[in-house]
């Protein structure tokens, strides 16, 4: 915050400050009416994550919030009540820490793989790692935006891990409704491109809940569905090469061990240079994110 310095000018300032205060509260009571407690702090909508954005100073009244209404009811949003456990995909610092990341782990199909990997980039140099991380960094707040609460399984993207078995695991572990992790791809081809959506095939196979898991795998179907129709929908490529852009693989602990309704998502062909592109810019990403958000509601719709 800055403060005007000078005697005379301070209060000039201090004044227009003030008028135009009173100017643009006088619009926000014209557009929202008075009723609407636009000087109120929001009632906390849900008990989400940690959102440090948001908090706006109230010096003139009227000016803050940046023109925005207050809050939506909580009841009125799609996702309320949801719990979205978002894995970004790898984390920053793997590469580093060669033996942390190469520990193996149970794959939840009694073998065994490495807890964690470095990923993919695209051939300028950005990581997986970054983009999956931004990515889910944006689906949350879009996510939030829609009622959910969110939980990520990781808290930056500087660290090792988790490993995947971990990864696999947290929904549940932090009573998560539902398991959505976020990827891209790397293929050697670098004229392919497009997204595709992987489950778990067979089911997962985790020695708890019994029956519900097929109702989970059932879910994962619709979840995954339901992701491909929004990529889709905001404008992205489906995969070529994976029929209907939704991939069953066995080998993917993140999804073995989920005993929840979980889903894979490879966004995009990192080597490929249209998807590249799109992958590096922030429009890219956010455009990402918000197709995530609405796969989630069209799921749980
Ligand atoms: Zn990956």
């Amino acid at each position: 915050m800055t403060d005007p310095a000078g005697r005379a000018g301070r209060w000039t300032v201090a004044l227009a400050v003030l008028l135009a205060g009173l100017a643009v509260g006088w619009v926000s009571w014209l557009a929202f009416g008075s009723g609407a407690g636009d000087e109120r702090p929001a009632p906390s909508p849900s008990p989400t994550t940690e959102r440090t954005s948001g908090a706006s100073a109230t010096d003139v009244p009227g000016v803050a919030g940046s023109g925005k209404s207050s809050p939506p009811d909580p009841a009125s949003l799609p996702l309320t009540g949801l719990t979205v456990a978002l894995d970004p995909g790898h984390n920053g610092a793997n590469a580093q820490h060669p033996d942390q990341a190469g520990a193996l782990v149970p794959d939840g199909r009694g073998g065994s793989k490495a807890c964690n990997t470095v990923g993919t980039s695209t051939d300028a140099g950005y990581a997986e790692h970054a983009f999956t991380w931004d990515v889910a960094s944006r689906a949350s707040t879009a996510l939030e935006d829609l009622g959910a609460r969110v939980v990520l399984t990781r808290a930056d993207d500087d660290g090792v891990g988790p490993c995947v078995d971990v990864r696999g695991g947290f929904a549940q572990d932090v009573g998560a409704d539902v398991l959505v992790s976020v990827h891209a791809n790397g293929s050697d081809d670098r004229a392919a491109k497009g997204f595709f959506v992987i489950v778990a095939d067979p089911p997962p196979v985790v020695e708890i809940d019994g029956p519900p898991r097929a109702d989970d795998a059932a879910s994962s179907e619709r979840l995954a569905t339901a992701m491909v129709g929004a990529l889709g929908s905001a404008g992205f490529t489906p995969s070529g090469s994976v029929a209907g852009a939704i991939s069953r693989r066995g080998d993917l602990a993140t999804l073995n061990l989920a005993a929840r309704p979980a889903v894979l998502l490879e966004l995009a062909e990192m080597r490929n240079p249209d998807e590249a592109a799109l992958a590096s810019s922030e429009e890219g990403r956010q455009r990402y994110a918000d197709a995530i958000a609405a796969g989630v509601v069209a799921w749980a719709g």
